[in-house]
């Protein structure tokens, strides 16, 4: 008997994609390996994603494209999981158009899946759609294939309480779930037994940490400030934190910890108070850039990036200008530019006045422009100075040359040298800048 082979395809956040880390732990733990092509596999798993249509559109793209696979080999198991099953309106759409889909699971339910595919294996004619849609409890100890072997992602939270009015997320992931600090702690020190140099830890809302433990005097400050005391690991990173969260205490506990690297991602959204009001982010235009004075007044050299949403209904162009006006005030690094996309069941699908199509194609273009010209020249004023890098390997478009990223997250690009390995640190200098990279010199 053949050892069974699955394939994992991923749409969305970074959670999204820790998450097929730990669907991939599961079925190794089935005796599943992994099959380099969907071709090749016994099993099909899609973790989708349901931020943007567009995510949903590929999504169904990709589904429909598997059933030649299905009807070539009516053995093969698909599954469709995360996100966008979530969704009443879109699991009815699977199960209705796409009855070469065995199985169906939700981001609650996860855990389940070794059970379900042994229910599929037994009942070979049945289909199984099982989605939560009840807060999912946290399921400690799950097995988690790992892709890369020196850095890791570690979850800390799940779902979210803010209710951004565009948002899809709190409907799908529930209200916010803590881990408890020992287990979070203790599976860094792990890590860093196995080689693990740097982590990022992924929450919807990090600033929010432990609100919910029972212990009532946890912060996300605290947090880090035990994990960088107690687990050895070199960097800690960690997304995403929203602006009206983001306390002194954090900003205090950066400035003390060196191995907290020096990048904040700080959704901003919106630059006009009043579209950030009909977003319902809970800050004001002014607000944010206090918090971003504060941060750089504590913080030197800290690098900032954003999310950007433009077109949202309502947006004037007087709007508009207060968002690139925020742009060039505080100075992104860089930022996650997007089209305001409408998901179904959020308050902002119903709102009045939406933008024209051709308006948000031409705000979003103005916008990377300027955004792009300030990356430029904030990757201009990295010139000279020495970083230092934890070594990825060879980039993926050109293996004759390798990247690292400094503790800035700025990606660099540097020549191999024999002694350099990935997941090593090397110092370099920087000696060019593009829009989105650095060029190094190894020195030392
Ligand atoms: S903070 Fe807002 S944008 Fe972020 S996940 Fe929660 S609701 Fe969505």
């Amino acid at each position: 008997m053949t050892t069974p082979k699955y394939y994992i395809t991923t749409f969305g956040c970074q959670m999204n994609v820790h998450d097929s880390e730990v669907l991939a732990g599961l079925l190794e733990s089935m005796g599943y390996i992994s099959a380099s092509s969907c071709e090749e596999a016994d099993l099909i798993l899609m973790n989708t994603c349901c931020v943007r249509e567009n995510a949903e559109n590929r999504t169904f793209g990709h589904i429909g494209n598997l059933k030649s696979l299905k009807d070539k080999n009516p053995d093969l198991i698909i599954g469709i999981c995360g996100c966008m099953v979530q969704q009443p309106t879109e699991l009815e759409k699977i199960r209705i158009t796409f009855p070469w889909v065995d199985l169906v699971f939700g981001t609650h339910n996860l855990h389940q899946l070794p059970e379900l595919i042994s229910r599929i294996r037994e009942d070979k004619s049945g289909r199984i759609f099982e989605v939560w849609d009840c807060d999912g409890a946290i399921y400690e100890g799950l097995p988690v294939k790992r892709d890369n072997p020196f850095k890791a992602w570690v979850t800390i939270m799940y779902g979210c309480n803010n209710f951004c009015s565009y948002c899809i997320v709190p409907y799908v992931r529930g209200r916010e779930r803590s881990r408890q600090p020992e287990a979070i702690v203790g599976e860094i020190r792990d890590l860093v037994k196995d080689g693990v140099q740097e982590v990022t830890l992924l929450g919807q809302n990090v600033n929010s940490y432990g609100l919910d433990l029972p212990e009532t005097n946890w912060s996300f400050a605290r947090l880090l400030r035990e994990i960088a005391k107690n687990t050895g690991i070199r960097r800690i990173r960690f997304q995403t934190s929203h602006p009206k969260d983001l306390s002194n205490e954090l900003i205090e506990t950066i400035v003390e910890i060196p191995t907290i690297c020096r990048h904040l991602h700080l959704p901003v959204q919106a630059g006009s108070t009043r579209v950030l009001e009909l977003m319902n982010r809970c800050y004001s235009k002014e607000q944010y850039q206090e918090l971003i004075d504060r941060i750089k007044n504590n913080i030197p050299g800290i690098a900032l990036t954003t999310d950007i949403i433009v077109g949202f209904p309502g947006e004037r162009e007087e709007d508009f200008r207060d968002t690139l006006d925020l742009v060039k005030q505080v100075r992104f690094d860089g930022a996650f530019t997007f089209i305001y996309s409408p998901r179904i069941g959020t308050p902002a699908a119903n709102m009045s006045d939406p933008v024209p199509e051709i308006e948000q194609k031409l705000r979003l273009t103005n916008l990377i422009k300027i955004q792009n010209e300030i990356s430029l020249e904030k990757n201009k004023a990295y010139i000279g100075t020495l970083q230092e890098l934890l070594v990825d390997g060879p980039s993926e478009k050109n293996p004759q040359v390798w990247a690292g990223r400094s503790s800035q997250n700025k990606l660099v690009h540097f020549k191999p040298a024999p002694r350099i390995k990935p997941g090593g640190f090397i110092n370099v200098r920087i000696a060019g800048a593009q829009t989105f990279t650095l060029e190094g010199e190894v020195i030392g």
